[in-house]
Order: structure tokens, then sequence, then C-alpha cells
């Protein structure tokens, strides 16, 4: 490489591990990708796919100018037609006959700006994100038992804790820095206990020492259990249940038919003798923390799964403090800065309740807005199921394939169609989604946007430009601002620079300090630009007029919730089965996820050549007695099929998945190879409270192709 003419430090654009990178760029425009060693998420370590981020950086497959119809046109046509068409729609039809449907690959900016126009200008909350389908349930489940989205931990409690949980997570594969750093924990303080709760083996097992693999959706069953033996065995912290929460007896009594360990064996699959491990050591360790993900959320009981988890540490204590807690590892780079701008249908800015009357008064009045939605939009599933039946006319896209990743793909492809008016933003020219776009509008790339993002551990870091904007691509927050105001809002969109976005969200959260309860950046509402441009990682909250270089590393150390009566509730958790039940038509779980080297749907991930020398296909991968009992030779075609759509894939033929069971990766789509659209063969099937969708129990029929 030529000399570095430019070091710019910036935040990896794919899991929510949210590791700092340092862009080495050259005088000829070569850019060299290394870890930042000093971000406090991966002190200079990356795994494969940040470390090949400078292979993404080309034009290849690029959407490169604004298109009306396949044609390209100017930024000014676009604008005006995809505001005019939604003018048009709301005075006929009235503010919920539009949405939009974003991203957790979006910049906070982006998320604060979409945000405000839908939910303080357009009068509907119908704005709703592919986060929905990562972590909607933790942020039901943190809200019933904090009284807010709150995560309570940080990183640090992974270094220090004697015993680590995982529950739902492959986290070799999909966080891999945090395994990293658990590993490293691990041999350097070998009697360090890990449990790996998941129904597969896999790489993650490389460091547990126990591995659970239950029966899918058997979770709260096995949580239930557990704070049933904590009760029983005499690891209540009295003080603390008695001072600072609620609800233990209600908890309780829903756990009671569980404090047998054959009736945890009976609902979990699991060998007693391994339940009396778990809950042994989990008893026995102060220093416990339990990480959960998409395993654990993407469910129809996700919210009580996750509640089930912190109902544990609730009952012992063991939150808010050093080595332990509860922790929700975000699958996306910004599901949490989502979260605290109000990225979900059901949330205002600064984790503030859309159906609180005075939390709406505060926002509105921030905002100085004319309207502020008073009800929940519609989430993912039922965002995409109102296009269909046409309450929806008017969609704007952004940043995401909804084709490809939500359930019941096809459906939504024949929603699309049908919908009147589609926008898309994208960095990429063709998916499976932009093919269905009236309006395509070029968005800036990973290493060409700048502005803010928040990884799991409530820290705010900076993405940062290293290059130039392919073609005319151009910010999110920049197309949503000139289409509010060609609305008419001009002075409420007025924003020239990411700064100047970031600065109002920080006012935002501070601006009722009695109303705000746990995000609150207000200390940040009057930074300057230069102090944007350098500003460092930092955990939230950041007050006004706190100095602190960092905020506080945990909340709820001194016992206090976000509840009305400031009292951390737990909550009385039911098993509630997988929606479908395998039959003799439809005899397999299908379990679906993520593998190492690749990220969504492989827009960017797919133009690494380093990053398909791992996995080059789609696969299913199959127990070895099934594929032995259907005649499936190892790497052979085989088909994946129910209802609603049929995959074929190569067979993975392994002792490592559980009989009656089938792993199929998300990543495949059309786009890059045919029949392997996963999210097709997907019920649309959600949490009730939580709108998440059930994306790991789907039944299916396997067969050699
Ligand atoms: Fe990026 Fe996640 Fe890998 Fe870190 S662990 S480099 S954030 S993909």
């Amino acid at each position: 490489m030529t000399d570095t003419v430019r070091t710019v430090l910036t935040t990896c654009p794919y899991c929510g591990t949210g590791c700092g990178v340092k862009a080495e760029v050259a005088a000829d425009g070569a850019v060299t990708i290394s870890g930042d060693p000093d971000h406090p998420a991966n002190f200079g370590r990356l795994c494969v796919k940040g470390a090949a981020l400078a292979e993404t950086l080309g034009h290849d497959g690029r959407l490169l100018h604004p298109e009306i119809a396949g044609r390209r046109v100017t930024w000014n046509a676009a604008l005006d037609a995809v505001a005019s068409r939604f003018a048009a729609t709301i005075a006929e039809h009235g503010p919920d006959s539009v949405a939009l449907y974003v991203s957790g690959q979006i910049l906070t900016e982006d998320y604060y700006v979409a945000n405000k126009l839908m939910k303080g200008f357009v009068g509907s909350a119908n704005i709703d994100t592919n986060s929905r389908l990562c972590m909607a349930s933790s942020v039901a489940g943190h809200k019933r038992a904090f009284g807010s989205d709150t995560v309570p931990g940080c990183y640090e409690d992974l270094d220090s804790a004697d015993l680590v949980v995982l529950t739902g997570s492959n986290l070799a594969w999909c966080h891999p820095i945090l395994y990293q750093r658990i590993a490293a924990a691990k041999a350097a303080r070998p009697a360090m206990k890990v449990v790996n709760i998941d129904p597969r083996l896999t790489a993650t097992d490389d460091i547990a020492d126990l591995h659970l693999g239950l029966e899918p959706g058997s979770d709260v069953a096995l949580f239930a259990g557990l704070l049933a033996h904590l009760e029983g065995t005499g690891h209540r912290d009295g003080d603390f249940v008695a001072a600072h929460t609620s609800g233990l007896d209600a908890a309780l009594a829903a756990a009671a038919s569980f404090a047998d360990l054959d009736a945890v064996a009976r609902a979990t699959g699991l060998a007693p003798a391994d339940i009396a491990t778990f809950y042994g050591w989990f008893g026995a360790t102060e220093k416990t923390v339990t990480v959960y993900s998409q395993g654990v959320n993407q469910s129809s009981a996700g919210t009580d799964k996750v509640n089930a988890i912190v109902n544990c540490h609730l009952l012992t204590g063991r939150i808010g403090r050093e080595g332990m807690g509860p922790f929700s590892v975000t699958g996306q780079p910004n599901a949490m800065g989502g979260r605290e701008v109000g990225g979900l249908a059901n949330q205002l800015a600064a984790h503030l309740e859309l159906d609180d009357p005075a939390h709406r008064a505060l926002v509105q009045d921030f905002w100085g807005s004319p309207t502020i939605a008073a009800t929940p939009g519609h989430k993912a599933v039922e965002l995409f199921e109102a296009v269909a039946d046409g309450r929806i006319k008017a969609l704007w896209i952004m940043a995401t394939n909804p084709v490809d990743s939500l359930p019941d793909a096809d459906r939504v492809r024949a929603a699309l169609r049908s919908c009147p008016f589609v926008v898309v933003s994208d960095v990429v020219r063709d998916t499976d989604t932009t093919a269905l776009a009236d309006v395509l509008l070029p968005a800036e790339a990973w290493g060409e946007k700048d502005g803010t993002v928040t990884n799991s551990e409530r820290r705010i870091t900076r993405q940062r430009r290293l290059v130039a904007p392919a073609g005319e691509a151009r910010p999110d927050w920049w197309a949503l601002a000139h289409v509010g105001r060609r609305l008419g809002w001009t002075s409420a969109f007025a924003w020239d620079r990411a700064a100047a976005v970031f600065r109002e969200h920080a006012a935002l959260s501070g601006h009722r300090p009695e109303i705000v309860r746990d995000f609150d950046i207000s200390g940040f509402a009057d930074l300057s630009d230069e102090d944007f441009a350098t500003l460092a990682p930092f955990q939230w909250p950041r007050r006004t007029g706190e100095p602190a270089p960092d905020g506080p590393k945990r909340f709820f150390a001194d016992g206090r919730f976000f509840t009305p009566d400031g009292r951390g509730r737990l909550i009385a958790t039911h098993p509630r089965p997988p929606r479908a039940k395998p039959s003799p038509e439809l005899p397999f779980w299908l379990n679906t996820g993520r593998v190492r080297d690749q990220w969504h749907t492989m827009t960017r991930t797919g133009l690494a050549p380093k990053l398909t020398g791992h996995i080059a296909e789609p696969f299913a991968e199959i127990a070895d007695a099934d594929a032995e009992r259907l005649g499936i030779a190892p790497a052979s075609l085989v088909t994946i099929a129910n209802g609603r759509a049929a995959v074929v894939v190569r067979a993975l033929v392994t002792d490592r998945q559980r009989p009656g069971s089938v792993f199929v990766p998300i990543h495949w789509t059309d786009r890059v190879a045919s029949s392997a659209r996963i999210g097709a063969l997907i019920a649309p099937e959600t949490d009730p409270l939580s709108g998440q969708p059930e994306s790991k129990a789907a039944t299916v029929a396997v067969r050699p192709f």
C-alpha cells in the first residue's frame, strides 16, 4: 500500500457488537481496514466480516442515481414525486394510508428524521423497522421488567463473570468479537463456566462447559424451573427483592409446576442431570451473565422468554453490578440507536411512550409539530398485511429487503406488487425489493455516510465518511428532510448536516428531565460541529452538566427502576409452545439463522471474495439419523417445503443437529441463488406483545430433490 494520508475512525456496519474500525486511506484511494485499538467494544480486534470491509467499498451493483419507473431522473424530480404522491395519498385517505419501513442499518440521524416526519408531522405511527425481526421481544421484556427499554449491563461484565449463560445465541458466528472476549476471559480464568442453551450444537460450544440442546420453544419452562430452583434452594436475595421488586408471588406461582426437575426435563427434552448441573452452577455463582439473542427473541413467546430470564436475575439481585445481569445482544449495528429515537411503531423518541399523553405532549412541544401520532402504528408483519389489503397505499422502504427477510416473503412480494406507490432507498440497484419500486433513491453506503450508531452496551459511536459517495448517493436523513420540506414543514426539517440532527436528538432527550427516564444525552445538545467530528465512543446517558467522559456502565445498581413504583417487576410466565406443530406431513422443525461470514441478504458481504470462501452456497443442516432414514446423502440436494413455499438446497449432514429439526441460513435470495429464499417458508406468526415474528420454529417436510 502507498503511504497513508488519512486515518478515519469509524464503526463496523454489521452486528450489534459495534466494533471500532480504523480505516487508513492512501493517496491513491486504497483503503486498509484494521480494528480500532482504543475502541472499548473490540480493542483492535475485528472478525472476518469487519476485516473484509475494504472489499465492499467498490461501486459494483450500486444504485447511482434516482430513478422513477426504471428511468434515471434528477433528485429534484424524484423528491417531488415522493412528496406529491405522499401528500395526495394523505389528503385522500388520511395519515395512516402511508408508511415507512426502515432498518437497523440506518444511522441514528436517519432514524430520528424518519420518526419526526411520520409521528410528528404526517401524524401516523406507521413507521416500523426490520429491527422488529431482531430484538422487539427484548424491548417488550425490558419494559415489562424495568419500566423502560434499558440494557442494564456492559461488555466488561463478560470479562469478569464467573458464569456466562448463552441462550438462543450462536455468539461465535453472530457476534464473534464478544465470543472471543468470553473465550479470552475463560482462558485467563479457567474456573469460569459457560453454558450454551441452543437446540443445535454450534461453534459456540467450543467454549461451553455444558450444552443444553433443548426442545424448540421450551426456554420459558427451563427458566421457570430455574426460578423455582433458586427460590427453593435459598438463593433469593431477600433484601433486594423486598426493597426493589414486585411480582414475586405471581412469578413463583407460575413457576411452581416446574419445581420438579423431571417436569422441566419433560418440557425441555433435556436430561435431568444436565438441568441439575445448570441450576446448580447458576445458584452457586454470584457473577452470572445471561446473554440472549435471536433464539429467544424470534418467537411467538419471545417476550415471556426474556422475562423468564430476567426474573432469575431479579430474584437473586444479580443485576446492575459488575459481572452479572441479563444481557440482550442486538443483531444489527443500530437496532439500539433506532430504539433511542423511537424507531418502532409503538415508541416515541428518547424511550418515551406513545400511549402516554404526557410523553406525547413533551415530544410534540419540543418539535412544535402540528400533530403527534396517538395510537401505535403497524408492526412489521402487520404493516405488510396492511399493504396487502390496501390500507397502506404509499410505502417508503429504507435500507432493507423485506421481499426476502420478512416471514411469508412471497405474500410480501405480492403485497408490494399491489401497492399503488413504493419508494425504496438503498445502496444497491438490484434486490428482490428494489425490483418492485416505483421510485428508487440512492443512499450513501458504509464508508460514505456520516452519523452515529449505538451498540448492544449502549455505546454511541460515530460512523464516518472515508470515501466520496458513489454517483449521486445522499444520506437517508437528507432525502427524508427534503420530502418533509416539500410537504410544507420547512423549518422543522431544515438541517444541513448530520451534526445538526444529532444535536436536536440530544436536546429532545433532555427537554423535560423530570419526565425523561433512562435515555438522556442532553449533555451533547450544544455539541459543535468540530466536537461532533471527533466525538469519542461513549455510553449513555450523558445528561446536561455531566462532565464525565463516559456514562455509567450499569443501570439498577441502586435498585431503582423506571416503573411507576420504582420496583423491578418479576413477571408470571407460562410456557407456550411455538404456534406450528410438527405433523405427519410437516414433521421437521425449521430453524433459521446466520452463518459466520455473511450478513443479511449478502448485498455487501457478497461483494467480498474472502467471505464466500467459508460457505459458498445455501444449505440445510440435518441430523445424520434423519438423513439416513430419508435416504439423503451428504451434499446431495434436498427440498425443504411446506404449504407456503419450497426451497432446494444442499444437505449438510451432521451430528450437531437435533433429530427432527433442520437449520437453513437466511442469507441467500433469488438474486444470488434461486430457490433459497427461506423467509418464504416462515409463517407470519408473532409474539402478541412485541410483534416479533417466530422465525425459528416453522414446520416443514424434508425430502431428496
Ligand atoms: Fe463487525 Fe460484529 Fe465482526 Fe465486530 S463482531 S467486526 S461489529 S461483524
